[in-house]
């Protein structure tokens, strides 16, 4: 079940959602692109091996959520062929990303380790840092979250 909440981060009352699950609940905010969960305990040991692994710009954005005990980050959301969003920049001017997969031509599958299809991030659409919701249309995805 989804429901609305403010978000800690950007204080959205429309765009914060919070869908509940049996055991846990997850969270996405549309406006500012962080998103939780709340097994995101903040200092236990599964979270910050999480954060480890995260891009730096995850890294140096995140949020802790001392109402909920929980880290907010900015989403990295893989939509496999239907594209990818994430974050680009630095912690103080950073930019929300879309970025399509195109195919490789036979002849240059070499540069790309024989793969026939990457991601086509020189030709990324930006969006402001709270527009996330315009990288989700972009992608697809929030037709059925806000209609
Ligand atoms: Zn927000």
């Amino acid at each position: 079940m989804e429901i609305k909440i403010t978000c800690p981060v950007c204080y959205s009352t429309k765009q914060c959602l919070e869908e509940k699950q049996e055991s846990f609940s997850s969270f996405l905010c549309f406006k500012c692109g962080y998103m939780s969960d709340s097994r995101y305990k903040i200092g236990s040991v599964n979270m910050i091996e999480n954060i480890k692994k995260s891009p730096k710009i995850v890294q140096d954005t995140i949020h802790e959520d001392n109402t909920r005990d929980i880290v907010w980050m900015l989403s990295v959301i893989n939509m496999g062929q239907m594209g990818m969003i994430y974050p680009e920049g630095s912690k103080d001017a950073y930019v929300w990303k879309y970025a399509k997969v195109v195919d490789i031509p036979p002849e240059d599958r070499d540069k790309y380790d024989g793969h026939v299809q990457r991601l086509d991030v020189e030709n990324a659409k930006s969006f402001h840092k709270f527009d996330f919701l315009s990288a989700c249309d972009e992608l697809g995805m929030t037709k059925r979250v806000f209609n």
